[in-house]
This record gives structure tokens, sequence and C-alpha cells, in this order.
């Protein structure tokens, strides 16, 4: 084999052929850099080349980096992606491996393992019986510095047993097993979390692709019961993948697996340093890693030897990933652990409609746990009729509300209030002439920010001061202020519970955030007012009320998972109150009480929810039953973008199973300066939406300035 096939990470759709210099032994798979144009680019040995060039006209590989290269499965993984998600297979391997230089990482640490012949030559003090008892297990490797900490002894005392050879040097691993600490934080799991880890290991063991989700109410104990398989992962020496849709959520996670199996995990995200993450992706690569947590693109690791894979809150929608390359972490997920064989557990207290239909289908199994640990039992949660509440200008709480803050603060207890809106008001209107203050470059509002004084654009960043008079009919002191964010429900806060510690958090507070949460943890504030940062992952033991402002705010908007997103989020918010052994209560403020979303909230009756919802969307044979896709045309000259949409209408092809809805405006039809269009395809589950798109738009040529999306399961519709 002189010459082959090589697929490069960039935009190129197909792989090109080079030439092997002698000195180069490739397999297919292998990491690779080439010249391209007046570049070097990284890239793969895709396959054999099947073109008859001349090998002598092609350029040649500069060089490899072995071991490193990407498995079959990968491979297969990555195919699957490029076809599913609709971006070439240079975009998709993009994602898989490093893009600069794949050098060596310098072994640094030296680490140190028992010499068992040596032992009996020295004589045993009770610090050198210390260690001697840390490391009897010949599969231990620390570093001199850990030793004198897991053992409480002086480092010159373990410098001197290096010294003396009974410590000598073992081999570098990044991410120590510690055998004997697995169950160093093992809790004794009831017969509901045992079982359920049970049949997970069952399926870790035949190396099975196996679906489960695990179900139930926040605080059931399902972490627990997935640390369980995933210690029996690490007894096979495998690796476990857990995903989560955060990065603000990996810490607490962290935390919680330092204790458990007294082995830090290893953090993949995307705020890592460039050498951080060639140094994961390389122990990842090796099995040295065997604990990995992190974001979506975790997905991406190249497993030596995977064992499990866990999507933590399954049901969130920030696996959808909606910039650069689209596509939902948790599907992919799944799909990837397909070609590993492995089992996939999701995680949930209030599934995914799509995880509800594939359970009620046998395709996935349901390891439920009905109760919550202890006796922490589930809040009860109320629901406040806003229209029998008198009317009070410019104030938000009810006086229902108020009252049982009050109360809740008497007990000292801790009350959390909750608005998924961020600034001061969302509107900031003119008196004199009605003019509204909009954003320059998107169709939507500017939202007013007191604590940062701002005026700020929601959708694209955008800000302008704060003016004392109206920009379009120039009238002095005209502007008012319409409706609530959090900054302005922390002032109604502020003049109504005078002496208590009060703080706000959104995603404007950056760094002090860690701060605020530990300070709510430890009790030192009494009412926290946030967004929907605070809904998710978080224990205040002394959480007894939590109120919520304005219930229905999510499910105005058109998305088809409006109501399902908005009872996800509600049910979240709720669960944060009485997690240990004072009862929580929950209050939903609303206009329409008796919504079905409202309603099972209050009876605490999620089947009725789902059965409801699903017969909604089996009607209307949308998802989980039907197929969507969508796509997103957007130009910044108007008139361009219609002819353009026109044409591209007119290309529609026939089918009897897909209908085609559009061109229409997107709801946000004008987002950082551009125009956008939507089509939307609706389809048959069994429907290959991707054949049709690629047979419809592939031979239609479009003008650079035009950028054309595909969004496939789109979870965004504005
Ligand atoms: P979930 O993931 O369902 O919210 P967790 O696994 O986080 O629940 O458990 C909730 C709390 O109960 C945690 O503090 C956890 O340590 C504790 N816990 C879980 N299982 C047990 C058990 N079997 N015995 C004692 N405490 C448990
Ligand atoms: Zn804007």
């Amino acid at each position: 084999m002189k010459k082959i096939s090589v697929l490069l990470a960039t935009n190129a759709p197909k792989a090109y052929d080079y030439s092997i210099p002698e000195s180069l032994n490739l397999e297919i798979g292998a990491i690779v850099r080439v010249p391209f144009r007046n570049r070097e680019l990284m890239g793969i040995a895709w396959e054999e080349s099947t073109e008859r060039f001349d090998e002598s006209k092609l350029k040649e590989i500069i060089q490899n980096y072995p071991p490193y290269r990407l498995s079959n499965q990968t491979i297969d993984f990555i195919k699957f992606f490029s076809r599913y998600n609709f971006v070439t297979l240079g975009r998709a391997l993009k994602l898989f491996i490093p893009q600069d230089y794949l050098v060596e990482k310098k072994k640094s640490i030296k680490t140190y393992k028992l010499d068992h012949n040596s032992i009996e030559a020295i004589k045993k003090t009770s610090a050198r019986s210390k260690v001697i008892d840390l490391m009897r297990d010949g599969e231990i490797f620390l570093s001199a510095s850990e030793i004198s900490k897991e053992t409480n002894v002086a480092y010159s005392v373990v410098k001197k047993l290096i010294e003396n050879g009974i410590l000598i040097e073992g081999e570098y691993v990044s991410q120590k097993i510690f055998k004997k600490k697995l169950y160093k934080g093992k809790l004794d799991l009831n017969s509901d979390q045992f079982s359920a880890a049970q049949k997970i290991i069952t399926s870790i063991k035949d190396k099975k692709f196996e679906r489960f989700l695990i179900d139930g109410v926040t605080g059931s104990g399902k972490t627990e019961v997935y640390f369980e398989a995933i210690e029996e992962t690490l007894r096979l020496d495998r690796q476990s993948l857990v995903l989560l849709p955060e990065i603000s959520l990996t810490e607490g996670l962290f935390e919680r697996i330092k204790i458990r199996f007294g082995i830090e995990p290893v953090m993949w995200h995307s705020d890592l340093t460039k050498s951080k993450r060639r140094e994961i992706w390389q122990d990842v690569f090796r099995g040295e890693s065997k604990l990995v947590i992190g974001a979506r693109s975790s997905l991406f690791l190249p497993f030596k030897d995977l064992g499990i894979i866990v999507i933590d809150e399954e049901h969130d929608h920030s696996y959808k990933q909606q910039e650069g390359v689209i596509y939902h972490a948790r599907d992919m997920a799944i799909s990837l652990g397909s070609y590993e064989k492995v089992p996939v557990v999701m995680v949930s207290a209030t599934p995914s409609l799509e995880t509800v239909l594939n359970v009620r289908e046998d395709k996935y199994k349901k390891l439920h746990l009905p109760d919550r640990i202890g006796e922490a039992k589930l809040p009860a949660v109320h629901s406040i009729d806003m229209r029998d509440e008198a009317y009070i200008k410019n104030q938000w709480i009810s006086e229902r509300l108020k009252t049982e803050i009050k109360e809740t603060l008497d007990r000292e207890e801790q009350v959390l209030i909750f608005l998924n809106r961020r600034g001061y008001a969302p509107l900031t209107l003119c008196k004199k002439c009605g003019y509204r203050v909009e954003c320059p470059k998107c169709d939507s509002y500017l939202v007013e920010h007191r604590f940062n004084p701002k005026l700020i654009c929601h959708q694209c960043g955008f800000s302008l001061k704060i003016s004392q008079s109206c920009p379009d009919c120039h009238t002095k002191d005209s502007l008012i202020a319409c409706g609530p964010g959090i900054e302005r429900i922390t002032e109604e806060v502020i003049n109504t519970f005078k002496g208590a510690n009060i703080a706000t958090l959104s995603s404007d507070n950056g760094k002090d955030a860690h701060q605020i949460l530990k300070d709510m943890a430890s009790g030192l504030i009494d009412i926290l007012i946030g967004t929907q940062i605070i809904s998710k992952g978080h224990h205040f033991p002394r959480l007894t009320c939590v109120g919520v402002i304005d219930a229905d705010l999510g499910m105005a908007n058109g998305d088809l998972r409006a109501a399902e997103k908005t009872y996800q989020l509600l049910h979240q918010v709720s669960g944060r109150t009485g997690r240990e052994k004072l009862p929580g209560k929950s209050f939903l403020q609303t206009y329409f009480p008796s919504h079905p979303v409202i309603r099972s909230l209050v009876t605490s009756e999620r089947e009725g929810f789902h059965e409801a919802e699903l017969n909604i969307r089996k009607k209307g044979n949308l998802p989980p039953y039907g197929k969507l896709a969508a796509i997103i045309l957007s130009d910044t000259d108007s008139s361009k973008l219609i002819k353009f949409c026109n044409k591209v209408k007119a290309a529609i092809p026939g089918s009897d199973s897909i209908i085609v809805l559009g061109p229409a405006p997107a709801p946000i039809t004008k987002a950082r300066g551009r125009f956008r269009y939507r089509f939307l395809l609706k389809a048959d589950k069994k429907t290959n939406l991707q054949k049709y798109i690629d047979f419809w738009i592939k031979n239609i040529r479009k003008p650079s300035s035009i950028k054309l999306t595909i969004d496939i399961d789109p979870y965004y519709f504005l």
C-alpha cells in the first residue's frame, strides 16, 4: 500500500488521496497530518484509495502519531453522526480529533508501589506500617506526597522508604484507581435501588447495548444507583462516561464522586485549555482515565474500553446543541452506546416524552424508584389563583405567598423565589408616544437591567445605556418599565421582608454565583431569588418554601414542547424543597389553575399529564410519534432571501409521506442583523428525512451570503 485516502478535519465532504512515505506504517483510523493547499491539516487514514492516480503526483503525508488512531467503532459512529445530523464527514471528524499536533504529554509525576520482597528487611515503626498497609495492594501507584497525605505520615518517612527501596517507582497512571477505596463512601442501597443496579450491572458484564431509564422523584437515590453500576465498571477496569446537561452541574457531581470512589473524575467541557484537552484526550485513549464526567462534547472522546454511558437529567434541553454542528447529545449518546455495545442509562425525575414513549413500547427498560430516601417527603404543591388576588400596582408577589414566606422565615427556614426572567423589566415603554425600546439588530425588545444599569438584548447581547428620554419622540422622563424580571422582584422582596438576608442569582452573576450557592446551602441566605439556573441539582437542606412568580410564563410560546418543558421546569424547581427532614411546600402563581400542567403538578399525577400530552402529540403526528426537521435560511438582504426561498420552494420534491410547510418568516424574523425564514418538514417516524432533504437541496445553487441550516428534530422554533 503506497497511497491512502485521508479524511481531513475540515468542511470537506470526502476523503482525498495521499501517498505514504516509506518510513510510515499506517493503519486505517490512524491520525495524520497532511499538506492541504498552503496549510497543514489534521485528518485520519480513512480507507484504501480507489482512485487510479499515479502516486508520484500525490502529496505526501507529513506524519502520523502512533499509537493514536480512531477505533472502528468510532469511525462507524462518525459516519452515522454525519449522515444523521446532516454535516459533512470532515466536519463531524473535526469534533473527534485534536486540532493541533499530538505532542506526547510529559510524564512529570513519579509514582510508587510497594516492593513486597524487601518489606522484611526493615524495622517496622508504626508510621512505616501505615504506609505498608496502604500500599499492600500491588495495584496501587501513588506519588510520594499522596502517600504521605493518605496515611498522615510525615513526608520524610515516605522519602526514607523510597531511599531504602521499599517503595519502588511504578508506571505513570493519570487516574489512579484506588481499588481498596471503591467502597469508601458506599451506602447500603434500598431494595429498589439494589435491583435497579443489578439489572444495569448484568448488562455491563454481558457487554450488551441496552437502554435503561432510572425513573424516580428527585432525591429518590437515582445517582447512587448509577454509582453502583460505575463501581462495577471500574472493577472490570473499563471506562465510564457520565453526561450532564450543563457544566455548572459537574462541580457537585465531582465532589460526590471523590467521596464515593476516592478518585477524581476527569471533567471534560469546552472551557479547558488546549494542553489540558490534549492531555485528557490522550489519557482517555490509553484507557488511563476511567471515569469521565462532562458536557455534550465528551461523546467525542476516544474511549479505549467503554463500559457504560450515563445520561443524567436526560430530558434536559441543553443536550440539544444549537450552534455550529447541530445535534442532540442524548440521542447521539444512545447511538454511541449501540456501536460500543454498552448499556446506556438515562436518569430523570421528569423524563422526556420521547423516553416515556420508548418505555411504553418496551424499547427502554424502566428502573423505578418510587420514594424519596429516608424521611424526606415530596413537597406539597399548591397553585395560587392570581385572578382572586387583589391587583396592586408594581407588586407581583401575592398576599398568600407573602404570608407563607413570612411564616417560613419565622421558623428560620429558607425561601426560594423563582422567575425565569433575567433583569429588571422585560419591556421599556414610552408613555407619551407608545414606543417600545427594541434591539436594532433583532426583532426583540431590550430588557432593562438595573444591577448593572443597561438595556440589553437577550437574543444577541446588544446593549444601550439607559436614557432619560424616549429615543423616538424625545420626551423627557417618559420611559416606564413594564413587567417584572428577577431584579424587580428582588426590589419587592427587600421592601417587604426587612432584615432578611436576600440574594439574587441568574447567569448575570458570573463569578459570585458559586459563593451565593454555597451561602444558600449553609443557611446564610434567607431568601434566594433566581432564574432557571437555581432549578437543578442543588441541595439546600433548610429550604422549605418555593414560590414561582409566573408559572404560566413558559407556556405562551408556540413551541410544541412548551407544556412539557414547563412541567419539567416547575417540577424541578419545586423539587428543591423538603429534601431532608423538614417538609417542603411549593406555590405556583398562575392565571390558569385548571391548565393540565398546573393541575398535574398540584395533584402530583405525572402519568395523567403524560397521557394527555402524548394524545395531543399523537393527533398531530408530532414527536415522539412523528418526525420533524427544519431548514432555516438567513441573509442580511431580505429581498434576496425571499427570492431564494421561492427557488427552494419550487424545488420541493413530491412525496406521499412528507409534508413541507413554509417558507415562513421565523418568529424571531430578524436576529443579529440577519433576516430568517424557515421550512418545517413533517413525516412519519419511519421516513428517512435526511435522504429526502439531500435529494431536495443537493442541486440548488445557493448565493454565498445566504446561510442554510438544517436542524433534524428541532427543539427551538424561534
Ligand atoms: P437523586 O439522584 O434521585 O436525586 P440521590 O442519589 O442524589 O437522589 O440521593 C438523594 C440523597 O439520599 C443523597 O444525599 C444520597 O446520598 C442519599 N441516599 C441515596 N441512597 C441512599 C441510601 N440507600 N441510603 C442512605 N442515603 C441514601
Ligand atoms: Zn439583538
